[in-house]
């Protein structure tokens, strides 16, 4: 028996299982260039910062304009609250229920776990579905520390979860409160060590890579800031991007100083339009009360 007939009685017999799954290349053709999305990131809201209204009444603004602006849902990435400050939390949630839409939190290390669960939402590492994105969303935050941390167990739920987006083939954001990406002066310098979970999460990121279109974070307050060389050699790899705060921002000047990695000239408070198209990451800077100055796209691998 040849090798080219075995072939063939292997792939009648692929066929005969697949059923009416679409397993015709131009489906698969088409079912990428669908692949749109729309939303926005927030992050660091710090109610209660330095004991002043200022923050709340910040957050009330950015509501409204959330309110205004085009997106199906918005995620924030942590540190709701300054310094755990209980009595915040309430006045956070009335001016989120002014936006109309659905937003998805994680804790950051200002986000005690209890508190943020009590008042927030149970079960702090979720899955948030919107049609073919799925997005992993995963406390990574101590409140006695400024790196990220993940456990044996979080590393184990979400190398099942990256399993099962790739059955479902579904494409995933996870978002972390603190970075992943190794980084030190003239950046912030926290991330997740590799003994405290770094290591294996960037095995799970590189096995499943085609699914992974980017790592999502807050916590430096420096603006948009990103690098994009965790991937293959010429291919587009998977991102990692920190988000502004939407109550403040420095200018580290990171550019200048030749900081691996890219950071948007835009440091006014604000949050990030995010849109999904071509195989296109566009990230569009809002300042609070402004209009949007600073883009980056972000050529994608998966989709
Ligand atoms: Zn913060």
């Amino acid at each position: 028996m040849t090798n080219t007939t075995s072939r063939r009685l292997f792939l009648s017999a692929a066929a005969a299982t697949a059923g009416t799954v679409l397993v015709h290349p131009q489906a698969l053709a088409a079912d990428d260039s669908s692949r749109q999305a729309k939303f926005i990131v927030i992050s660091d809201t710090h109610l209660g910062h330095k004991d002043q209204p200022t923050a709340e009444a910040q957050w009330k603004q950015t509501a409204a304009e959330l309110a205004k602006a085009e997106g199906k849902f918005v995620l924030h990435l942590g540190d709701v609250v300054d310094g755990g400050r209980e009595s915040q939390y309430p006045l956070y949630r009335a001016a989120r229920e002014t936006i109309g839409k659905e937003v998805h939190e994680i804790p950051g290390n200002h986000d005690p776990q209890p508190l943020f669960e009590k008042h927030l939402v149970r079960g702090v590492d979720r899955v948030v579905e919107d049609d073919w994105l799925r997005v992993l969303l995963m406390n990574n935050s101590r409140t006695d520390s400024h790196d990220g941390f993940l456990s044996g167990r979080q590393l184990d739920w979400l190398g099942e979860q990256l399993s099962a987006a790739a059955s479902d083939r579904k494409l995933v954001l996870l978002a972390m409160h603190v970075p992943a990406h190794t980084n030190r002066h003239p950046d912030r310098g926290w991330h997740i060590q590799p003994q405290e979970g770094q290591t294996r999460l960037y095995e799970l990121v590189d096995k499943h890579r085609q699914q992974i279109i980017a790592l999502l974070h807050g916590h430096f307050h420096n603006g948009i800031r990103g690098w994009s060389d965790r991937g293959q050699a010429g291919k587009a790899p998977v991102h990692e991007i920190v988000f502004p705060s939407a109550l403040y921002n420095e200018n580290r000047k990171l550019t200048e100083q030749k900081a691996p990695g890219y950071n948007l000239s835009e440091f006014r408070p604000g949050y990030t339009l995010i849109e999904i198209r071509d195989r296109t990451m566009t990230l569009r800077y809002k300042p609070l009360g402004g209009e949007v100055t600073a883009e980056k796209a972000l050529e994608l691998a998966a989709t």
